[in-house]
Formats: structure tokens, C-alpha cells, sequence
């Protein structure tokens, strides 16, 4: 069975204190839920990571993921987080590949390869994040765009790998726009990325790696969403900022 998981990526939002607060109220607030099958991972910035460990490093229910990191074991890179010094504070997960960081931060897919091997060099767990942009899916490119996105980054992995990758399928059309891909839509793209794996790593793999959707998912579309066969959760940007709403989206994925 695959494991269901539910990330909230915090972005470049909430100083130490409002992070810690956000941290605790998510402890509190699953306390009577059923999580036992869901992986819950929360993504603060660089500088927030270890005050939210301190805090919530005990809560087991709770992983503690980066939203980036470099390639580059350590050296002159200012401004960069390579991954030793992530796991030093006890952060064994980290997000890459993400619509910003591709658009804002010029990443490549040649740069995401490296990082994704430097992570699995370091033992971290990826959630490795891609999709198209609204041309693409307007020109029905859509499907090519995500096959290119995936074999360029991921597919020199060796099926072993995959154990430590969890892919989030993110629509950039669909990120903090409110516009969300239809269920239809997520399963369609969903089952098709798992051919492409069933294709290149075999039937084991495809089917063991938890795909996440993720672009504009909220309580109110999530039931719906996380109910079809090859959803297997959600990567969640801004409902994942109130506590209340993020513990609607653990209990939808039930
Ligand atoms: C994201 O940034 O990964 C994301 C899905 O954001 P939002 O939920 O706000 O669309």
C-alpha cells in the first residue's frame, strides 16, 4: 500500500515566533486524529527549521522538511544550504524542483539532477516538484512537458532509489492562484506519470511511489481530489498557513 502523505510548504512566510505557534497549534490540533497512514510533513524556511525542531522534534507524527538546498557538499556558494548542514538539525527531507525555485531562482533541470543525487547521496528523502505552465496545457503539451521535466532530473535514478522520492505533480496554473486542477485533470496526469515509471523502472516501483497533487488544494476540494486511485496526497502552499485548514486536508486524505 502506498504511503498517503500530506506536505505543507510554508514558503517564505511567518518569523520564528509565528512559525513555532503554527508548528504547535498543527501538533495540537491532529492529537485525535487517526494519522497512523499519513506521513505529515511541515516545510519552514532555512532560518525557522531548527526552532520548529526544538519545539515539535518529539511529535513523531510530525516530519520537518527544507524547501531547498544546493548541490555542492560545502564551499563558496553565498548564500546556500548544502545538505550536511540540514541534517545536522535533524531535517532528513527536502523539497526541490519547486515552480518558484525553477522560475525565480533560474533552476534547471540539469542543476535538480545534481540536487536530487546529493540528496539520495546524503540518505535525504525528495519531494521532487514539476508541472506545466498554463501554454503548455493550452497546447496540449502538457503530458510532454512532464515527461521531459522527469527524465531529465530523475530518470538516470537506479530503481532502488525510489524508495526516497516522493514526486508532487504542481500545475504552475493551479499554484496560490485558486485555480485548481479538476480530479479528472490530477488523475489523468497522475496515472500517466506512473506508466511512464512503470516503463523505464518497472511495475514495483510505479507503483509504491506516493504522487502528490499539488495547486490551490483547500478543505473544500480536497475530499474529492485525494479520493482518486493515483493521488496519493497533497503538497499544499497556502492553506497549509492555518492550522485548522491543513488538519482539514490530514482528515480528507483518511
Ligand atoms: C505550492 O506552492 O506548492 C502550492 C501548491 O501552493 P498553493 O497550495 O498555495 O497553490
Amino acid at each position: 500500500m502506498r504511503t498517503k502523505i500530506v506536505a505543507g510548504n510554508w514558503k517564505m512566510n511567518l518569523d520564528v515566533e509565528a512559525s513555532k505557534k503554527l508548528a504547535m497549534d498543527i501538533s495540537t490540533d491532529i492529537q485525535n486524529l487517526e494519522t497512523n497512514n499519513t506521513r505529515i510533513i511541515i516545510a519552514p524556511t532555512f532560518t525557522n527549521l531548527y526552532p520548529v525542531i526544538n519545539l515539535v522534534g518529539m511529535d513523531t507524527r510530525i516530519e520537518i522538511a527544507a524547501q531547498n538546498m544546493h548541490q555542492a557538499k560545502s564551499g563558496a556558494y553565498t548564500g546556500e544550504i548544502a545538505a550536511d548542514m540540514i541534517q545536522s538539525i535533524g531535517v532528513n527531507t527536502v523539497i526541490l524542483g519547486h515552480s518558484e525555485r525553477r522560475t525565480y531562482f533560474n533552476e534547471t533541470d540539469k542543476a535538480l539532477a545534481e540536487k536530487v543525487n546529493t540528496a539520495l547521496q546524503n540518505r535525504m528523502d525528495v519531494i521532487f516538484c514539476f508541472g506545466e505552465v498554463l501554454e503548455d496545457r493550452q497546447q496540449n503539451n502538457h503530458f510532454s512537458i512532464v515527461e521531459i521535466q522527469l527524465k531529465k532530473a530523475l530518470f538516470h535514478l537506479k530503481p532502488q532509489d525510489w524508495k526516497h522520492i516522493i514526486l508532487a505533480y504542481e500545475p504552475v496554473w493551479a499554484i496560490g492562484t485558486g485555480e485548481t486542477a479538476t480530479p479528472e485533470q490530477a488523475q489523468e496526469m497522475h496515472a500517466f506519470i506512473r506508466n511512464l515509471l512503470s516503463a523505464k523502472f518497472g511495475e514495483n516501483v510505479a507503483q509504491e511511489v506516493s504522487i502528490l497533487y499539488g495547486g490551490s488544494v483547500k478543505p473544500a476540494n480536497a475530499k474529492e481530489i485525494f479520493s482518486k486511485p493515483d493521488v496519493d496526497g497533497g503538497l499544499i502552499g497556502g492553506a497549509a498557513l492555518h492550522s485548522q485548514d491543513f488538519t482539514a486536508l490530514i482528515q480528507a486524505i483518511q
